[in-house]
């Protein structure tokens, strides 16, 4: 499977599950339509510093249609993230959020700048990014430098947190 544009959500500040529905909602407002949905999944939080601590995410992949280019998409994903208090603080990767949307890939294009890379370039070291996405759409092959299905990406990932699923967004 070839086609598919699919994002990552996930909040780890505030009211976890309110963020998660309130970007699905403002999403579906903006020209994008969510043709699937993975369960949600809570999960241990990647930090920067192996000593830091942070509280667990809420994480889900949804695969969407739209006719928005792939940085007119980007712009929607950051409109979201504005709207739900996401604040970027500046020498603070991975900082606490309250949402983040990344695009996972748009169908079978690669590029890389400041603004854009795609596929993203760490999903494969993800288990929270390839366990919900697999929910989706495992078949859906991950171009390169991945070139792979996200099955087999997930079946060969070195991340070896644990996953707990919770309720589905409704
Ligand atoms: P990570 O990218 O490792 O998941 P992050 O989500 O915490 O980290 P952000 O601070 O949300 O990082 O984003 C930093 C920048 O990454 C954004 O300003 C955006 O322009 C850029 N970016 C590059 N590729 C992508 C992508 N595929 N999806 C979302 N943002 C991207
Ligand atoms: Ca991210
Ligand atoms: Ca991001």
């Amino acid at each position: 499977m070839t086609d598919g544009i699919f994002l990552a959500l996930g909040s780890n500040a505030g009211d976890r599950r309110a963020h998660l529905n309130a970007a699905c909602v403002h999403l579906r407002r903006r020209a994008l339509s969510v043709t699937a949905m993975s369960p949600v999944y809570e999960t241990p939080a990647h930090t920067w510093t192996p000593e830091e601590i942070q509280p667990p995410y809420l994480n889900l992949v949804m695969a969407i249609d739209t006719a928005l280019d792939p940085l007119a998409l980007l712009d929607v994903c950051q409109e979201v993230e504005g709207a739900g208090g996401r604040v970027r603080l500046a020498g603070k990767p991975w900082a606490p959020r309250t949402i983040d949307v990344d695009v996972l890939a748009y169908h079978q294009q690669t590029r890389a700048g400041d603004r854009l890379t795609l596929p993203h370039p760490r999903l494969a070291g993800r288990r929270f990014v390839l366990e919900p996405w697999a929910q989706v759409a495992p078949q859906f092959h991950v171009p390169a430098p991945f070139d792979a299905s996200v099955h087999a990406l997930l079946s060969t990932c070195a991340d070896t947190s644990r996953l707990t699923r919770v309720a589905s967004l409704p």
